[in-house]
């Protein structure tokens, strides 16, 4: 079976509280599995776009949930690492009064930073025509230069380069970091996928998330820009330079009944991804990817409520 797409990047543990309030005070938590690109990596599985994996997890119960959890989807194993020197990343959620989540992550030196660069040869590069990564591996260890190492080659290859800035505080010293080093990155990428406050800190300007897109856009080689709004949708801006029609363009979401948004930008990202690859045009990728995000916040967990081509094509009928 060909794969065209690779994902890359972290595969954890979500410890989902099972109730609002501070780590101090919630007792109870429910294991998920989680990690943005192993989300999105489920999410293609599940729209019949079956990628390679490229992670690693540690050699402990968690790491072997996580491995039987992906190929329990149809993910291949040929680049999920087992790390025998590390444990596999935990991070426990919270959510405020106003639903809003946040993560306090168990990450030093585990599994998924201690990637390691040149692991998926050009060979394997060059069989591609996507390659897809996201900010959390490019924050500690190895597994940055490891990451920025993946996205050069596979731009050099010619594949089509996404990334998901994937902002998560904790595990940057500071946005300065975060913007230097994400801007390393964006040398290399072709699609970029992001929220309105990622693109602030990474030092864009723009009145409004259309606006923040054009700018993302501006200076090249990133020639498309996704910005997602949570309920109310998302923005999408192409180039001159993309492969695509240049376009920009709003969608405004689609009404569902909310239970966790975990994993919906995740969602989307793979929604997007499917989408482009299909020969859809910018306005059809965008609903489409909507659909894929709204699906994906029906049910608790990243994993769970990610939806069929059948299950999309139903929302993007009704709409
Ligand atoms: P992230 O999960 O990365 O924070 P967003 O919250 O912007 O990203 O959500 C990503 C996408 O998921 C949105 O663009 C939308 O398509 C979908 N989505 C998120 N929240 C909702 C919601 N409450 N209702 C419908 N769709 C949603």
């Amino acid at each position: 079976m060909s794969h065209d797409v690779l994902i890359a990047g972290e595969t954890l543990i979500d410890f989902v509280p099972e109730r609002a309030g501070s780590l101090e005070d919630v007792a109870g938590f429910e294991r998920r599995p989680g990690g943005a690109p192993a989300n999105v990596a489920v999410a293609l599985a599940r729209l019949e776009e079956l990628p390679l994996f490229w992670t690693r997890v540690g050699a402990d119960p968690f790491g072997r949930y996580l491995e039987r959890t992906l190929a329990d989807h149809g993910i291949p194993d040929r680049f999920v690492e087992r790390d025998s020197g590390a444990k596999t990343t935990l991070a426990f959620v919270t959510h405020d009064e106003t639903g809003d989540r946040e993560f306090t992550f168990y990450r030093d030196g585990t599994a998924d930073t201690r990637l390691e660069p040149g692991r998926v040869d050009d060979a394997t590069l060059s069989d591609c025509e996507w390659v897809h990564a996201g900010g959390v591996t490019l924050s500690s260890g190895s597994a940055r230069e490891a990451t920025l190492d993946l996205l050069e080659r596979a731009a050099a290859a010619d594949c089509t380069v996404s990334f998901d800035t994937n902002l998560r505080s904790e595990l940057w010293p500071d946005e300065g970091a975060f913007a230097s080093v994400v801007g390393d990155a964006l040398a290399h990428v072709d699609v970029c996928l992001a929220t309105v406050s990622e693109l602030e800190a990474l030092g864009y300007e723009g009145e409004s998330a259309t606006a923040l897109a054009r700018a993302a856009v501006e200076e090249g080689p990133v020639h498309t820009a996704f910005v997602t709004r949570g309920s109310e949708g998302a923005v999408a801006v192409a180039s001159a330079d993309a492969p695509w029609p240049a376009a920009t363009v709003e969608h405004l979401g689609f009404a569902v009944d909310v239970v966790d948004t975990t994993g919906a930008g995740d969602a989307f990202v793979a929604g997007a991804i499917a989408a482009l690859r299909d020969g859809d045009d910018l306005e059809a990728a965008v609903a489409f990817a909507n659909a894929v995000g709204a699906r994906a916040t029906t049910a608790a967990g990243g994993m769970t409520a990610l939806p069929t081509r059948a299950e999309v094509a139903a929302l993007l009928e009704a709409e």
